[in-house]
């Protein structure tokens, strides 16, 4: 039976909540904490009206902050702290794990809030030092100091990173002795009737999308433009969609963990309004994520101020909040693996998937199915931690375990996966 602290109360958080809630069999205590308390407490009185449990605790902590972080570590002590705040508190979040002797998992690699050639100085990966980027290495640095301390980080347990890693994984164990070639599809077949918004954190989201685009072939890394490579897909129940090829966080440890990959590639779908908007969005310098000086009227009404505000930031604040767009949320999302690779000496085609309904998220946890397919993941991955199925000291990223436990929760907890052979995977 184990203690839990979930620090974020997002959209992810939200599930994430729920669903670790719900499994009390493992978790035999739960606290929320984060920026905003009442965020937490809401979350709290949803998961005991529904009638779940009501015995959540709540806190207020600035995870930007090791002092605090450790304070409450120290005085909860919790046995794993699952971050699902934002990519940029995972250091800090990391930091404190190993000061209070907590163990660790997260949905997103860390990356630097504001991008420069001082923040860059230790990344390994091709980029630009004016660009936002993530990548695993200020993470992998922690290794000997979890390893060392006898505590386990699993890093990039949502969706994708995660239910991916763990598919490759898994494709690895029962379908290939060699596997060549791996496309992750992340199609989101949804609609949320706003003429635009972001399915999680917008300003994460935006960042993420605006980047260059990276792939891996033949042994290094391959830099295209933003949205440069296309291609229609078909995604199962849902049809032909544009996708287009994106950097994404668990090519990075993939590439590493399965050395016979030839090439390693992520797709995401988008639709032609959404792309328009974001195109006006950069085009008009609201995607910037320098602070810019704005003179603003005083809360006090008495004149006004220079202050100083990014403009993505602000962006964010006028965009709808994703944790408000499930109620009218229809689609699914369909996102998966497809591999090519070589087993008993013949070349095979394996494609694994997820589809997974907004409405039906919606209606279990409150939250749309871009939240659900991420908080899910985090809620199966802390239960393997809790039972010791996956437990070893050190950072590691899902893939390293062993995928058959998670898989089979996948089932039981609301994220099924359908598997097809030998089919004509679409990607040469
Ligand atoms: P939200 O913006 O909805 O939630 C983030 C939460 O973190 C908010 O509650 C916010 O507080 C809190 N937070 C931010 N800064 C701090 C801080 N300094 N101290 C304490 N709390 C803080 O994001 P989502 O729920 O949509 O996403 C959560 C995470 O999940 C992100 O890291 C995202 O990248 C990741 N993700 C991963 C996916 C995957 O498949 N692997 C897919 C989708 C998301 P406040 O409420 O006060 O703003």
């Amino acid at each position: 039976m184990g203690k839990v602290l979930i620090i974020g109360a997002g959209g992810v958080a939200t599930v994430a909540a729920v669903k670790v809630a719900k499994n009390s069999d493992v978790f035999s205590e739960i606290m929320i904490a984060s920026r905003t308390k009442s965020k937490c407490d809401a979350i709290a009185k949803y998961i005991a009206d529904k009638g779940i449990r009501s015995d959540i605790k709540t806190a207020q902590v600035d995870a930007n902050d090791v002092e605090q972080l450790v304070a409450l570590f120290n005085d909860y002590k919790p046995e794993l702290v699952m971050n699902l705040a934002l990519p940029y508190q995972d250091l800090t979040i990391m930091e404190a794990c190993l000061q209070a002797g907590c163990n660790y998992l997260d949905t997103a690699n860390y990356e630097p809030e504001f991008p420069s050639a001082e923040a860059y100085k230790d990344a390994v990966l091709p980029h630009h030092d004016d660009q936002p980027h993530f990548e695993y290495s200020w993470q992998w640095a922690y290794r000997e100091r979890f390893e060392k301390a006898g505590l386990c980080a699993i890093l990039g347990c949502g969706f994708d990173p995660g239910v991916t890693s763990i598919y490759t994984a898994y494709a690895a164990k029962h379908h290939f002795d060699e596997m060549h070639y791996l496309d992750i599809v992340d199609c989101n077949a949804g609609n949320h009737h706003k003429a635009f918004a972001t399915n999680f954190n917008p300003e994460i989201n935006l960042r993420e999308i605006t980047q260059e685009g990276l792939y891996w072939e033949n042994g290094e890394y391959i830099v295209t433009e933003p949205m440069a490579i296309h291609k229609t897909l078909n995604y199962p129940n849902v049809g032909p969609k544009e996708s287009y090829l994106l950097h994404h966080e668990e090519i990075e440890s993939l590439v590493i963990n399965y050395p016979t990959l030839k090439r390693a590639r992520f797709w995401m779908t988008f639709g032609q309004q959404y792309l328009t908007y974001l195109d006006c969005i950069q085009n008009l310098g609201m995607g910037r994520i320098d602070e810019i000086e704005y003179k603003a009227p005083k809360a006090d009404g008495t004149g006004d101020e220079v202050v100083k505000i990014v403009p993505l930031q602000f962006l964010k604040a006028v965009l709808p909040n994703p944790q408000d767009l499930g109620e009218n949320y229809d689609g699914e999302t369909s996102i998966g693996c497809r591999i090519r690779g070589i087993k008993n000496g013949e070349e095979h085609t394996y494609y694994v998937y997820n589809n997974c309904s907004h409405q039906a998220a919606y209606e279990e946890t409150g939250m749309q199915g871009v939240s659900y397919t991420t908080g899910v993941p985090a809620c199966i991955g802390a239960r393997m931690f809790m039972l010791g199925l996956w437990n070893k000291p050190g950072v590691h990223n899902v893939e390293e375990f062993d995928p058959d436990p998670f898989m089979e929760e996948l089932n039981k907890q609301g994220l099924p996966w359908h598997e097809l052979h030998d089919i004509d995977l679409e990607l040469d």
